[in-house]
């Protein structure tokens, strides 16, 4: 189930849009007359989620704005566009990982048609990239005894060739409960799949250095994905970001549906700190992330309209 019971989105309207400053009273009247919120993290099953894209945007009902954000493909991004009942017409949008010693770094690129820029050949190159990973996953596999196809990783993630689709870990983590080798996918991360883990092999290409300045001259908008999960202490977290922002960063997802209220609203001052973009989203994947609906998250996740307009004025700006 994607869609918030009504219920709940009035109560979470009615006590915390996350974005707005409530001694803001001009943010207040305007989220007065608001009543879709955004989602600006979601996947499809382009990449690792469940749900085809035309299907997530229909299933998402009437919002402010939403972005569709798979894994190194903008394969979905039209078709979500089209079958969007949004107010404001979405940008593409793209989740790349980048080269990080330590945890992991996760980039989202905004922008419109992203597919044509020079990025977009950046982006062929980590698709391949992911196709040879892939291909290492399952040798190693084999060879820790787990006796999975390339068959059956393909069919989880409803294609015949690794480059005709994103596909990654969560297929495998998939094959992995199927055949009984792990009791759930979040097992299968833990076992065998997650960074450090005996599966697990990287596939990144470029760091920020390059993919930042790029997005910066293309006018393309690049936020930090769950920024926690770079595993930079939150006391070295505004230095890392200042150095984020001198290499073309642009925002910080600070409301994510996997952070405490708490940890929403320290990432949020720092960002606003800095001058960087608050952005927030689900991370929805359907079925690979059970649990994890889209717009509300875990029950409480709300991104307000401001947030989808803020982005939409900065790519204007650009
Ligand atoms: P990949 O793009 O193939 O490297 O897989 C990355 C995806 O795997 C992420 O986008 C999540 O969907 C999922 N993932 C990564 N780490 C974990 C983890 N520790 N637990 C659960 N899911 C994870
Ligand atoms: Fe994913
Ligand atoms: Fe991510
Ligand atoms: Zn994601």
């Amino acid at each position: 189930m994607i869609r918030r019971s009504p219920v709940l989105a009035l109560w979470w309207h009615a006590v915390s849009v996350e974005g707005a400053n409530v001694s803001d009273e001009g943010v207040m009247a305007r989220l007065g007359s608001m009543t879709a919120g955004c989602d600006l993290h979601l996947h499809s099953d382009a990449s690792d989620g469940s749900v085809a894209a035309a299907q997530l945007a229909t299933d998402l009902g009437h919002v402010h704005m939403a972005v569709l954000t798979d894994h190194d493909t903008l394969a979905g991004s039209e078709a979500f566009a089209q079958a969007l009942d949004s107010e404001l017409s979405p940008p593409d949008g793209v989740e790349l990982s980048l080269r990080w010693s330590g945890g992991t770094f996760h980039l989202l690129v905004y922008g419109y048609s992203l597919a044509s820029t020079e990025l977009a050949l950046r982006i062929d190159e980590l698709a391949m990239a992911r196709r040879n990973r892939n291909l290492e996953l399952l040798e190693r596999a084999n060879q820790a005894g787990l006796e999975i196809t390339e068959a059956e990783v393909l069919a989880a993630a409803g294609t015949t060739d690794f480059l005709a689709k994103s596909v990654g870990r969560p297929h495998f983590a998939k094959v992995l409960v199927d055949r009984g080798y792990v009791s759930s996918i979040q097992d299968a991360f833990d076992t065998y799949l997650a960074k450090g883990r005996p599966l697990y092999s990287p596939k990144t290409l470029f760091g920020l250095e390059e993919i930042g300045p790029l997005c910066a001259d293309l006018g393309l908008v690049a936020v930090i994905a769950h920024p926690l999960s770079l595993g930079v202490p939150l006391a070295s977290l505004p230095d890392t970001l200042a150095k984020f922002q001198r290499q073309g960063l642009a925002g910080v997802e600070c409301y994510y549906a996997g952070y405490s209220h708490q940890q929403r609203v320290e990432l949020a001052q720092l960002a606003s700190g800095l001058k960087l973009l608050i952005t927030g989203g689900s991370d929805y994947h359907g079925s690979f992330k059970p649990g994890l609906a889209a717009l509300s998250g875990f029950g409480d996740l709300s991104v307000a309209a401001d947030i989808g307009d803020r982005l939409i004025e900065r790519l204007h700006d650009r």
